[in-house]
């Protein structure tokens, strides 16, 4: 089934959401954003894998416990593009949005509704000495105090829905900080920098607040994987996502770009300040004498890196910004490494 066709977003997202989450109760799969996006892509019939697998589970009669909930998302979602996590994202925030509102404003009929009958059966209460109505007052009262009751339960169950929704909307969150973050280094990844950098950009128009960008990138890394192995290069990456994130104020952005390239993010910094931070990090780095192995004997060294720096001005716009940097890094490298350049 295809139910992308002939629909807008909103109704598309309504119509998956309408078969996916009653076929995830029968399934016992639990409704979080992970299985969520899972079953939004099976629905939505394009990933045909996925489609593949899943029919493949079911007609084997196989359960949807954690671990094939969670091999299905790894080996179908996250390894496909980011994007479509990202959409998968949006579509559920728009959802849990509706579903806020919706819950909210049933809460508080519910509650309203219960106030007139509590009310409404306190005045029948008051009229006890009419016998012939006795009976009838009786099982009116039973009857009203039955739908305060259920009532009742039914505020309780939509306060239980929206606490689920609510920490919904917080693994959502978290997921979308694993989308942002890098995972051999834990420092924002390059998304994240595109983000940030677009956020610089408006300040700048808004306040005239300076910025700058600090490009780095580890010299001869390719000659230092091929001595240590590629492991022990992992281990130096992370080494020097640290040192740069200690180095720089908890205001300054510290990304890793790709590879073996980091980017830092400045707000409210000139280009000369830029510069010395950028000699700071430089510094730090190289006089740092690496080593590894039990009790830290193995020495391998030091490293260093290469830095290009730019400022933001008001004709650019996020390429020009970078690539003046990029230029600035490639002088850096091409008059001898281990050296800060500016635009
Ligand atoms: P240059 O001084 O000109 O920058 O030389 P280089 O060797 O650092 O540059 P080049 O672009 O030729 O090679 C980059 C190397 O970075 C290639 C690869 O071995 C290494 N590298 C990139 N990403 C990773 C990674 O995730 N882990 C490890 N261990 N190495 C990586
Ligand atoms: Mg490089
Ligand atoms: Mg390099």
């Amino acid at each position: 089934m295809n139910l992308a066709k002939h629909l807008s977003d909103t109704e598309l997202s309504a119509k998956i959401l309408r078969h996916a989450v009653p076929k995830m109760s029968e399934l016992n799969i639990p409704v979080t954003p992970v299985n969520y996006a899972v079953w939004y892509e099976y629905y939505l019939g394009i990933n045909l894998d996925l489609k593949r697998a899943i029919d493949g589970l079911i007609s084997n009669g196989i359960t949807f416990c954690t671990e094939v909930n969670d091999g299905l998302h790894k080996n179908f979602i996250q390894e496909k593009s980011p994007e479509v996590i990202e959409n998968v994202q949006i579509e559920t925030q728009i959802i849990i949005n509706s579903l806020f509102s919706k819950v909210s404003k049933l809460t508080q009929g519910t509650a309203r509704l219960s106030d007139t009958l509590s009310d409404f059966s306190q005045e029948l209460k008051q009229q006890p000495d009419v016998e012939v109505l006795n009976t009838l007052v009786n099982s009116l009262v039973d009857n009203i105090e039955g739908v305060i009751l259920s009532n009742k339960q039914m505020e309780g169950s939509l306060n239980t829905m929206r606490d689920e929704v609510s920490s919904l909307k917080i693994e959502m969150e978290s997921l979308n900080l694993v989308a942002m973050t890098d995972q051999l280094t834990s420092l924002n990844n390059r998304r994240s920098f595109e983000d940030e950098v677009m956020k610089h950009m408006q300040e700048f128009i808004q306040t005239q607040s300076p910025s700058c960008l600090l490009l780095i990138d580890i010299d001869h890394f390719k000659q230092f994987n091929d001595t240590h192995g590629h492991l022990v290069g992992d281990k130096v990456l992370a080494y020097v996502a640290l040192a740069l994130k200690q180095a720089v104020k908890g205001t300054d952005f510290v990304a890793r770009y790709g590879g073996e390239e980091f980017v830092i993010l400045l707000p409210n910094t000139e280009l000369t300040n830029a510069l010395v931070v950028a000699e700071q990090l430089r510094k730090v780095i190289a006089e740092r004498k690496l080593t590894i192995g039990k009790d830290k004997k193995l020495s391998l060294g030091s490293i260093t890196v290469s830095l290009g720096v730019s400022a933001l001005t008001l004709s650019d716009d996020r390429e020009s910004y970078f690539v003046r940097a990029d230029e600035a890094l490639y002088r850096a490298k091409s008059t001898g490494r281990n050296r800060v350049c500016s635009e």
